[in-house]
Parts: C-alpha cells; sequence; structure tokens
C-alpha cells in the first residue's frame, strides 16, 4: 500500500537530521556557509535536550579561560539581550568555573529565528526512519512527517540525533551503550517550579556555596545555580514513594527570581533509543515529579506557594555512538589533548551517572583545563558523505561523559554544518576535506581551536 514518493524534490546541499543544539549549529554553520540545508526534527520545537531547561556547560577551563566561543557564545550573547540568559556566572567551589543558565522557550524561540534567517528549511514533525545508502554513501534518507513517508535528498548528510538513527541507518559501525554491557546512563526528566521564592528555596536546599546573579530589573541577586542531596529528607522521600534509595542529589538553575528547572528525578535500564521503554520512562517519571513536587510544597520553605511543571519528555543521557576515523579516549581527557585537526575545545569534565542509578563520577582535565575535539570523531568510519555530531559522535565511554554536553555539542555541530556545506559545495568526501580550509573557515566564523591554531586568526 505504502509506495513512498519524494518528499521535497529539490536535491540539498547539506540535510541535518535532529534539531537538539548540535544539529541547530550544525544547520545554522552549514546555511551561513552557503549551503541549502534542511533540517529535520520529529518535535514540533526545537532545541532537544536543551528545552527542558539547563545550563550550557561550559565555556570556561577551570582557572577562568574562555575556549568555547562561536555559535555557542553567540546564541548566548543574543539570550542575553533578551533576557534569556545571564552570562557565564562564576561558581564558587564548584567542579567547573562557571555555569551558564539559559531560558529554554527563549533559547527555542531565538534559535527558531537565527535558522529562518539564516535561510533553513526546517521541517518540524518530521522524523528520519531509514537511510537510502550504499557502498559507503548516503543517496536519500526516508522520512516519516506528520502523514506521509517521503525520501529527501542531499549531498551530505549530518546526523545529530543523539541516537545516531541516521548512522545506524546508513550502515556505519556503531556501539550501542557501554562495551562488554550495552549498560547505559539513567534517564531523568527536568521540572520547572513557578511561583517559588527562589532565595528561600536556595537557602534550604543548597548544600555548597549558589551561583547568584543580577538582572536589570530585579531588586536582589538571583541564585541562578544550586545543588544538594535530600538526606534530610530521606524518610518522608521514601513514605511518600517518590525515590527507593536515600540520599537522593539534585541540582537546580534559573535565570528567573520566581522560577526554577529542577534536575531531581532518575530510572536506570532504560534504553533511551528504543520508543517503548522510552514510553515507560516518561509515564514513571512524571508521576515521580508529581510526587517531588507536592513533597518540595509541603516541606521545604520557598515553594508553598509553587506549581511544578514536569517536562513533556525524559532526557537521555547515552545512547549509540559512532566509530568515526579517531575515538576520543579517556586518556585524552585526562591529559589535555591536542590534535593537529582539531576542530574546537571542549572544557566540561567527565560527569559520568553511572547506569545503576546510584553514583555518579567526575574526572577532571589535565593540561591547561581543555581538550582538543579532532575531526575525525565526527567521521564515522567507511563512509563519504556522513558526518555526526553531538551526544554520538566518537568517544569513548568515559569521554562521551564530557562531551555529552551542550557547549561541546554546538561545537562539534558547528563544525560538522561548516564541514558538511564545505563537502557538498567542493565535492570532496568527508575524510577528504583539506584540513586547512575546514580551520580556516571555522576560525573565520569565530570558533576558538586552541594554540596555536589560534595564531591563523591574528595571521
Ligand atoms: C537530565 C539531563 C541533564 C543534563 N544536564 C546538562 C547540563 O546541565 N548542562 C549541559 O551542558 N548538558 C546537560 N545534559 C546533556 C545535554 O543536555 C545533552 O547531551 C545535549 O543537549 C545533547 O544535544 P544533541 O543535540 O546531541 O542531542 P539532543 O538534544 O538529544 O537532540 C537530538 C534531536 O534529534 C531529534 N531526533 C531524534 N531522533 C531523530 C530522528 N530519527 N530523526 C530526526 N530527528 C531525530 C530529537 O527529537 C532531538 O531534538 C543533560 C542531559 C540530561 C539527560
Amino acid at each position: 500500500m505504502l509506495n513512498p514518493g519524494t518528499l521535497i524534490e529539490e536535491t540539498f546541499d547539506v540535510l541535518v537530521a535532529g534539531a537538539g543544539v548540535a544539529g541547530i549549529c550544525a544547520a545554522l554553520a552549514a546555511a551561513r556557509q552557503g549551503a541549502r540545508t534542511v533540517l529535520l526534527e520529529p518535535r514540533p520545537f526545537i532545541g532537544g535536550n536543551a528545552a527542558t531547561g539547563l545550563c550550557i556547560h561550559t565555556f570556561k577551563t577551570k582557572d577562568g579561560r574562555q575556549v568555547v566561543h562561536g555559535l555557542a557564545q553567540e546564541i548566548v550573547d543574543r539570550l542575553v539581550e533578551q533576557g534569556g540568559a545571564v552570562g557565564h556566572v562564576p561558581l564558587p567551589d564548584g567542579y567547573v568555573h562557571s555555569i551558564t543558565p539559559v531560558d529554554a522557550d527563549l533559547f527555542r524561540m531565538e534559535t527558531t529565528a537565527m535558522l529562518a534567517r539564516a535561510g533553513v528549511t526546517i521541517l518540524y514533525n518530521t522524523a528520519l526512519v531509514d537511510a537510502d545508502a550504499r557502498d559507503g554513501r548516503v543517496h536519500r534518507v526516508l522520512v516519516c512527517s506528520k502523514s506521509q513517508l517521503g525520501y529527501l535528498k542531499a549531498k551530505t548528510f549530518v546526523d545529530a540525533t543523539g541516537d545516531a538513527d541516521l548512522a545506524h541507518r546508513a550502515g556505519a559501525p556503531l556501539r550501542t551503550g557501554w562495551p562488554g554491557t550495552g549498560a547505559m546512563q539513567p534517564v531523568s526528566m527536568m521540572m520547572r517550579a513557578v511561583s517559588v521564592d527562589t532565595r528561600k528555596a536556595c537557602a534550604a536546599l543548597a548544600e555548597k556555596p549558589p551561583a547568584f546573579a543580577r538582572k536589570k530589573g530585579v531588586a536582589e541577586p538571583i541564585p541562578v545555580y544550586f545543588h544538594g542531596t535530600f538526606t534530610r529528607w530521606n524518610k518522608v522521600l521514601r513514605e511518600a514513594g517518590v525515590y527507593d534509595h536515600d540520599d537522593h542529589q539534585f541540582w537546580t538553575n534559573t535565570v528567573w527570581p520566581d522560577q526554577l528547572n529542577f534536575n531531581g528525578s532518575r530510572m536506570a535500564n532504560i534504553d533511551g533509543s528504543n520508543p517503548l521503554a522510552l514510553s515507560r520512562a516518561t509515564v514513571a517519571l512524571t508521576e515521580q515529579l508529581q510526587k517531588l513536587g507536592a513533597f518540595l510544597r509541603q516541606h521545604v520553605d520557598g515553594f508553598q506557594s509553587a506549581s511544578f511543571l514536569p517536562n513533556a519528555f525524559v532526557g537521555v543521557r547515552e545512547t549509540r555512538n559512532v566509530h568515526g576515523l579517531y575515538e576520543l579516549s579517556e586518556n585524552d581527557i585526562r591529559i589535555g589533548a591536542r590534535f593537529t585537526d582539531a576542530i574546537g575545545q571542549g572544557c566540561f569534565p567527565v560527569d559520568i551517572h553511572h547506569p545503576d542509578g546510584k553514583s555518579q563520577e567526575h574526572i577532571d582535565i589535565g593540561g591547561d583545563g581543555a581538550y582538543d575535539i579532532p575531526y575525525r570523531s565526527l567521521v564515522p568510519r567507511r563512509t563519504e558523505n556522513l558526518l555526526v555530531a553531538g551526544r554520538c559522535i566518537s568517544v569513548s565511554t568515559y569521554a562521551h561523559g564530557a562531551t555529552r554536553n551542550m557547549a561541546p555539542c554546538m561545537t562539534t555541530g558547528e563544525a560538522a554544518g561548516v564541514a558538511a556545506a564545505l563537502s557538498a559545495q567542493s565535492d570532496v568526501a568527508c575524510a577528504e576535506l583539506p584540513l586547512g580550509k575546514l580551520q580556516d573557515a571555522l576560525l573565520a566564523a569565530g570558533v576558538y581551536l586552541g594554540e596555536p591554531l589560534e595564531q591563523r586568526r591574528a595571521a
């Protein structure tokens, strides 16, 4: 019965699958290079996990040197102008130098406008379901839009689906979960609390010095980030059936004086690339957060008048990662490695929520506190016209604990977008792209590539 036709006749230069932070930056970067670009997103809004209310981690090394610039910084600057961000706020006594909270809705609106201005064709409600790939080349992809299946054609493709759906369908080699076990970090659902007295809530809950920021039009500094555990309330939380374990950790962030984004739920043994498992988690975590909201309103100062809005979807930390021309390793992060094919730097430490759902592990970055991300980690093996960006790039399990955060996802997105555009325009396989050309284009776009490559910008 089904005989899918072509959804749009045009052959795009670049097709980006997935409009999380990586896909947004990839599509923007490709379009700004002059590529005719289409961006697919199954949800009726862009942002991916950034739509759930999180800080962008992170722009500065532990000693305060900013190494993430480019589109990530441009987006923060635009959000600051609109009141949707407060810049990079120092975190006293923190595991990072500074945190960068952003309002999820303003992030969505601003980046939507940026994509439209750049001329990107955004296809909402459209999921990639298959790829027509032969001999390492993707010819077209099959998508499912609101009521029809259809093909889309492009010269170069960027997989920014988080789950490496496109690479998977194209037959690229990849790893699912942890080697040997297939285990994955737990999933969590974010929750927005509104009508909160955030200063009182912070005084009641913060266990380490919080980050405060001043905002135009707001009299008092806002506690924009704090962290703690619910140890004091272990008994009541167990009795209320919120958690089946003690000492649950939580993180909050905001850019408003009366709202908090709450990261305080968790479910282990969920494969975030499996729709049945994700649906089960959506139901369970919504219920967990409703109970958590009731607990906060009843027991914690600052929340007495609050309303609680569990997010509409579950946040996924880890699923598939491609095997690329280079796999960034735990050791590369530990030593702050340098690569001649750097396309940007990351400076957020390894942050692993263990698959058992019970513990968390941090590993600091060595050297000067930043590591290079090599272009080869964006190029899946045995492919010609496919790149990956964001959560699913080629990294080991522990390195993924660092690169899965939003600043590196934006950096790899921007680089993949520029590379895809150059590859499409010059008809050169992604792996064969002249490195100098790519790095010059990134430097011209304002991306920081670390020393000594950075000296090229000055030359
Ligand atoms: C609970 C939680 C808290 C976190 N906290 C932080 C934090 O404080 N700071 C930080 O920096 N990072 C944090 N992270 C990590 C970070 O948010 C994500 O790893 C990052 O946003 C991933 O970006 P991405 O663009 O690669 O993928 P995603 O944000 O997952 O975006 C992928 C997009 O692709 C779309 N897609 C999926 N399948 C398909 C398909 N088949 N076809 C087309 N499109 C598809 C999805 O709908 C989605 O929009 C957190 C993660 C979680 C889960």
